[in-house]
């Protein structure tokens, strides 16, 4: 029997003392969200024996139809399902000269944990990149020269174009049963869709969700302003959906009970309503649950095993050919650090790539509109992407000649679902707390529209992770630390974006309205939650620019692939999830049809 770890915080043992070993398998999977599902359905298909080590516990679809699942206390206030940040989390600290400090709430970076990982209860917004976000430097330079880019930035193509993952973005989109309207289908732009994308190679599987009445409101203003309003892709069905795995989801009740939690009637695409049950069914593919991962094992060049603390406080060695790092940001970039593998990187050189290039976006601008009588928006209703869109001022969708930023937002207008245990909303002036308080929001809880938008943002030199010097999880490794704060585009964006906002905001003629840009600096005490966090694991073009090579396989150890948002070398303005799970698609037909048949490095095509 190996070392037993008691799970108290206060009784780490100090030696160390040999795992033990576990019989071979395949493949091991380190975090069983959207990531490691799809690449252990994608894996377990081809015969290969697939184990899923999963830090949090078994999360089945059944325990939300439960009577009493509609509990926003639960779900919303308190955040059952996210992680315990007694056991992990991260510090932090706005710049190098700083001493970082343990997060212990969640704020602006909460974390998913359990089966299905935070796609259980993500909002579904459901986004592709656009050509240009995948080439963002070399597009900028050619259009407005070198000086457009900030001095301190480290932004740079992806390795990988729109046009070679949009096969495996319709494979996602189709897999899960997106709600939405083309905006271009092979080059023709469609009416009622984003012109803005890039071109698809087909309509989105299900037809948009409804539109709520602060949607419409938005949408007309849009268009009278020349605007292009079109209806937010969503993971909520609009209709029953049976997707090309035969897997059939519910259509969407916009019960509200959406974002924080799971859906009652299996209209959200998550894990564990599409891609789990067929990795499941395959017979090939075995969930561990409570089994924290603390280091990936390696000899030479090759990873051998992963060590864990398995849910009765255990040490164990799992020995695998192919091992599968899709933990999500914070800890895909943490378990490399932690393992040793690739260089950390170091901002005062600039040399090293782990940990490098993190970045993530804030809501800009943010506009509540509080409107009189005659206007009732029932916030309670809606579902996690019901939303109408502008990407009028998204990327390179507009000149920015003389605005000295590049880069937008998309702006949305959405009724996701608000119970008034979490928006509250009072126009500016209103005192916190009281009477008056009470009064206006009453009267105001149903008399809000929300408008968020979410932009493009850099990476620069000093946005990055390391290991923590001062504090350590329950495990004994030290905490991630993350250093990070706005940049300079991203000032100057935040003053340009919230005129736009301010123009939108007026034409839809409410009574009272405000329009929040970015403060001058980022306050991780602040309770925002975008949990859109990348970087970390870079896929670029060489080992000096990278974590990972376009197939997302890592340069320095090639059994290891390194799968997620921490490969994104900069964010753009849209949620990452679409492209996260184009990604695995992507990196599992590399893995399937390149690298089993001849395992070690792929040479990028
Ligand atoms: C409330 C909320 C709403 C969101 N809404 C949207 C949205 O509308 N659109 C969008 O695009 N994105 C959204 N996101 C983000 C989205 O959920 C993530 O992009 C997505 O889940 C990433 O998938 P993943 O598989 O990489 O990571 P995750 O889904 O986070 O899964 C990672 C898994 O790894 C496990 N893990 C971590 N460390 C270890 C370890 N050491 N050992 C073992 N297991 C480990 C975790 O417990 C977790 O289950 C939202 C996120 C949240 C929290």
């Amino acid at each position: 029997m190996g070392k037993v770890f008691s799970l108290n915080i206060h009784e780490l043992p100090e030696e160390k003392i040999m795992a033990t070993t576990l019989k071979p398998v395949d493949v091991v999977i380190i975090g069983v969200g959207w990531a490691g599902s799809i690449l252990a359905k994608e894996l377990a298909q081809t015969g290969l024996k697939v184990v899923g080590l999963e830090r949090g516990g078994n999360r089945r679809q059944e325990d939300f139809t439960l009577p009493g699942i509609h509990d926003q206390l639960k779900y919303d206030r308190r955040l059952e399902l996210f992680e315990n940040l007694s056991r992990t989390t991260l510090t932090f600290r706005n710049t190098t000269r700083e001493v970082a400090r343990p997060m212990r709430r969640h704020g602006p970076f909460p974390w998913g944990e359990g089966v299905g990982g935070a796609g259980l209860h993500w909002a579904g917004w459901t986004w592709r990149m656009t050509p240009w976000d995948f080439q963002i430097k070399s597009q900028t330079i050619a259009r407005y020269g070198e000086k457009m880019i900030p001095e301190d930035s480290t932004i740079q193509d992806w390795p990988i174009t729109y046009d070679e993952l949009e096969p495996y973005y319709d494979k996602f989109e189709y897999t899960l049963g997106i709600s939405g309207k083309a905006g271009n289908l092979k080059g023709e732009i469609q009416p009622g869709g984003n012109p803005f994308e890039g071109p698809r190679a087909r309509e989105y599987p299900n037809p948009p969700l409804k539109r709520s009445y602060g949607e419409t409101l938005f949408a007309n203003a849009a268009r009278e302003l020349g605007y292009h309003p079109f209806p937010m892709p969503a993971a909520q069905m609009s209709q029953p959906y049976k997707n090309p795995d035969g897997v059939t989801l519910g259509a969407c009740v916009y019960c509200g009970y959406c974002m924080n939690t799971g859906c009652e009637v299996m209209a959200k695409a998550v894990p564990q309503t599409t891609t789990l049950p067929v990795a499941l069914k395959t017979g090939n593919f075995e969930i561990r649950t409570h089994a924290a991962v603390t280091r990936i094992n390696t000899s030479g060049n090759r990873a051998i095993s992963v060590t864990y603390i398995d849910g009765q406080g255990r040490e164990l060695e799992q020995p695998a050919d192919l091992i599968l790092l899709t933990a999500f940001t914070w800890s895909n970039t943490h378990l490399l650090l932690v393992s040793g593998i690739g260089k950390p990187y170091n901002p005062a050189t600039g040399t090293g790539v782990v940990g490098k290039n993190y970045s993530w976006h804030n809501a800009l601008p943010y506009i509540p509109l509080y409107y009189d009588e005659g206007h009732i928006f029932n916030p309670f209703m809606g579902a996690g992407a019901l939303g109408t869109v502008i990407a009028d001022f998204q990327g390179d969708n507009f000149d920015h000649t003389g605005l000295g930023f590049i880069g937008g937002n998309i702006l949305a207008a959405i009724a996701m679902g608000h119970g008034p245990l979490t928006f509250q909303p009072t126009p500016p002036g209103t005192p916190s707390w009281g009477s008056e308080w009470k009064k206006a929001l009453a009267y105001y809880y149903t008399r809000t529209v929300q408008i968020i938008g979410l932009h493009d943002h850099l990476s620069y030199r000093g946005n990055y992770m390391d290991l923590d010097p001062n504090y350590r999880d329950i495990y004994g490794n030290p905490l991630l630390r993350l250093t990070y704060d706005y940049g300079p585009n991203e000032r100057r964006m935040s003053e340009y974006l919230v005129s736009v906002g301010d123009k939108i905001a007026k034409a839809m003629k409410p009574s009272k309205y405000a329009v929040y840009g970015l403060d001058a600096h980022f306050n991780a005490g602040a309770g925002y939650g975008i949990i859109h966090q990348v970087g970390g694991a870079i896929t670029g073009t060489t080992p000096a620019n990278s974590v990972v090579n376009k197939y997302l396989q890592s340069w320095d150890v090639p059994n290891l692939f390194v799968i997620g948002a921490s490969s994104f070398p900069q964010i753009s303005s849209f949620n990452p999830t679409g492209t996260v799970g184009a990604l695995a698609y992507f990196a599992a037909d590399a893995i399937k049809n390149k690298y089993l048949k001849n395992p070690g490095p792929l040479v990028p095509s």
